[in-house]
């Protein structure tokens, strides 16, 4: 069967190729601040589609299933569609949502603030693509009172510091 084996071969290594291009975001990068506007086309093909669902199509993870609502380590958020600096770990709080949170972003080029189509809420995006990320509300802790409820899955944390 050294035929059968050979091709054996070959698909796992198309399956493997298939699924690293899926990873594979030229736009991603935690240094350059400039703004990124793509096709959703382009976004389609770069993003992981659970990411895509989230940051282009603003999807909602279900409570409790997506990353980092539990994460407790030091370290840095950041927009997992191109690599912008969003928050720091010192300012993350237990807010028993299921979502990761917290009361401050991380700068003034970190996020962008708009109003909800539905007129009530305050949709938080990355300020350097767009990506929507989820939403800010005015019953956090202090010092600033706010919550910023974020999708876990748009976010891509680094330990450090
Ligand atoms: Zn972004």
């Amino acid at each position: 069967m050294p035929l059968l084996r050979l091709l054996t071969v070959f698909l796992f290594l198309l399956t493997g190729f298939v699924a690293s291009a899926q990873h594979n975001n030229p736009y991603y990068s935690r240094t350059d601040t400039k703004k990124l506007k793509l096709s959703d086309a382009e976004w389609k093909k770069v993003l992981d589609p659970n990411v895509y669902y989230i940051a282009r199509q603003e999807g909602t993870e279900r409570a409790f299933t997506g990353p980092y609502h539990d994460n407790h380590q030091a370290g840095t958020y950041y927009c997992k569609a191109c690599g912008n600096l969003l928050f720091q770990s010192s300012t993350k709080f237990e807010s028993g949502t299921g979502w990761p949170s917290f009361y401050q972003a991380a700068g003034s080029n970190s996020v962008k603030l708009t109003t909800d189509p539905d007129g009530y809420r305050t949709e938080v995006s990355c300020a350097r693509c767009g990506a929507h990320l989820g939403h800010v509300f005015d019953d956090g802790p202090k010092p600033t009172g706010k919550r910023y409820c974020m999708n876990g899955t748009v976010l891509d944390f680094v330990a450090g510091k």
